[in-house]
């Protein structure tokens, strides 16, 4: 499922290949990924117009859009979420394909037409496609993002221990929660809190703050790790996330428990202490 690092492939790749090139047709048909648009309102907001900057925050992702064929007012957000594994596919005149997103499957059945949930059709003959076969992406216009956090990429040592440590919620389910820190999803959270030697469970207010630098270091590292080696799939501990697993780094058994709502791995050793949060 796409976390940061994914999202992050998609907004650059759309920054890169997709900018300043005229719609001028749009596939809005799916009514559950265009929800609450109805077929054609996305449509009739966009034609004419040109992607002119891509933008994200955590994982949501949004792109600005021109006036009407060059006119001076710009035109609506164009929200694009990936859900749990979508892809943003471009194509340039010549048909090339680049992809961005979500880990692509190497167990690809051949692509159904269906899977594409919302396309843009370029004057020029290429186009910028949402590729998402579990259909539990989303498009939509003017995305809210003022309920999120700050972009782990971007957040601040002293901001992060602020946002980090209040109250006694379990460490990783603050870490999951995006109006506090946005784009942490729930491999990123594990990876990070192993990488620091933290319980996914310990009260927040338990963290000392040599805890919270610690985490902070991780998470960073974590981020442009995954990004360099193209996903949170690639983390260090993320091989060891299965029953009989060992720590890649000490060799203990890998426990399993949840926490914050979510499927969580740790080190018996290096992160005991709080297995009964879980
Ligand atoms: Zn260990």
């Amino acid at each position: 499922m796409p976390e940061l690092p994914e999202v992050e492939t998609a907004r650059r790749l759309i920054a890169d290949r997709a900018l300043h090139r005229r719609i001028v047709a749009v596939d809005d048909a799916d009514t559950f990924v265009c929800r609450p648009h109805a077929p054609g309102e996305l449509r009739d907001a966009l034609l004419g117009r040109t992607l002119t900057v891509a933008q994200r925050r955590g994982k949501t992702m949004w792109v600005e859009t021109s006036g009407v064929d060059g006119s001076g007012e710009s035109g609506p957000d164009l929200g694009i979420h990936l859900g749990m594994g979508g892809r943003i596919v471009v194509t340039g005149p010549d048909g090339a394909a680049q992809e961005g997103g979500g880990p692509r499957r190497r167990d690809a059945q051949p692509r159904k037409p269906e899977w594409n949930r919302f396309t843009l059709q370029f004057a020029d003959g290429g186009q910028l496609v949402l590729f998402d076969k579990r259909r539990l992406g989303r498009i939509r216009l003017d995305p809210e993002v003022a309920a999120l956090g700050p972009d782990a990429e971007e957040v601040t040592a002293a901001q992060f221990r602020a946002l980090i440590s209040r109250g006694s919620i379990a460490v990783k389910a603050r870490l999951l929660d995006q109006s506090k820190i946005a784009g942490v999803g729930n491999l990123l959270a594990d990876e990070a809190l192993w990488q620091a030697r933290i319980a996914p469970g310990l009260p927040v207010n338990r963290l000392e703050r040599k805890d919270i630098d610690r985490l902070y270091r991780a998470l960073q590292a974590a981020l442009k790790s995954a990004g360099a080696k193209g996903g949170v799939h690639t983390g260090d501990v993320i091989v060891a996330r299965h029953p009989g697993g060992s720590c890649p780094r000490c060799g203990a058994e890998m426990v399993h428990g949840t926490v914050g709502g979510r499927s969580t791995w740790w080190c018996s050793r290096e992160q005991a202490g709080w297995p009964d949060a879980a």
